[in-house]
């Protein structure tokens, strides 16, 4: 049975334990950054940073909240960069656990139409030409621990299991924060293996928090992929 995560954001206090954690595992190194007037640092994902706690200040029936937001590739179901690649040694997934894996034969790829391809925003391009992004920890995984991100969190809000044990969860959840916040909302569910609970309008969280909201541009991209994917396939088998 394939694999996907549980994001809480109702519970996350924006540590960045997990982002810390990824860089740790992954051996990445630190960026330099500038003071933004925010403790989201650095600015934005990049090539050596994978996983990022968005966060942002918004008042909402007249009080301030703080919205935390820890952005990442979201395994989509169908991932349409996949099917733009069509390029199994550059792009794949691994079945075991429905993981979207890139490789350093990226290089090879448009990298400006895999950026775009994503509904996200996720995969961002090195100097030297590839592409890089979350990987699930496929490594950790496949031998029986969870992603780095998910083991250090300390307050539940990142989760990892079966994927029917966390679409359970996250729907317990969204019926227990609907009680609270009419607005509560999973994200996508249906279509990704990174599933959001978010107690207000995505939008507020992130541009991409969701991918059918924002931009009709992205989601018609989806179904373009979605659309070419055998021929896609069929080509990179001749080759
Ligand atoms: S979120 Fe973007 S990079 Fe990740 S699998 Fe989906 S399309 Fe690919
Ligand atoms: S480790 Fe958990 S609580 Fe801390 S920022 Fe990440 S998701 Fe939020």
């Amino acid at each position: 049975m394939s694999k996907s995560f549980f994001v809480d954001t109702t519970v996350c206090t924006a540590c960045r334990g997990c982002q810390v954690a990824c860089k740790q595992w992954k051996n990445l190194p630190a960026e330099n950054t500038v003071n933004r007037g925010t403790n989201e640092n650095p600015a934005d994902l990049s090539f050596n940073t994978y996983k990022l706690v968005r966060m942002r200040e918004e008042v909402i029936d007249g009080k301030l909240k703080w919205l935390f937001f820890p952005d990442q590739c979201r395994h989509c179901v169908e991932p349409p960069c996949l099917s733009t690649a069509g390029d199994p040694a550059a792009i794949f997934k691994d079945e075991a656990t429905g993981a979207v894996i890139y490789t350093s034969k990226t290089k090879g790829l448009n990298a400006k139409e895999i950026i775009e391809s994503c509904p996200y925003n996720i995969p961002r391009k090195g100097k030297n030409g590839a592409l890089a992004k979350c990987d699930m920890c496929l490594d950790r995984v496949q031998n029986g621990l969870l992603p780095a991100c998910v083991k250090t969190c300390p307050t539940g809000a990142m989760n990892f299991g079966e994927r029917e044990e966390m679409l359970s969860l996250a729907n317990k959840r969204l019926g227990e924060i609907k009680k609270i916040s009419s607005a509560a909302m999973l994200l996508d569910a249906d279509d990704v293996r990174v599933i959001y609970l978010v107690a207000y309008k995505p939008e507020l969280y992130h541009k991409f928090a969701v991918a059918s909201v924002f931009d009709f541009g992205i989601t018609r991209q989806m179904a373009l992929a979605k659309m070419f994917r055998p021929v896609k396939n069929i080509a990179s088998r001749l080759v």
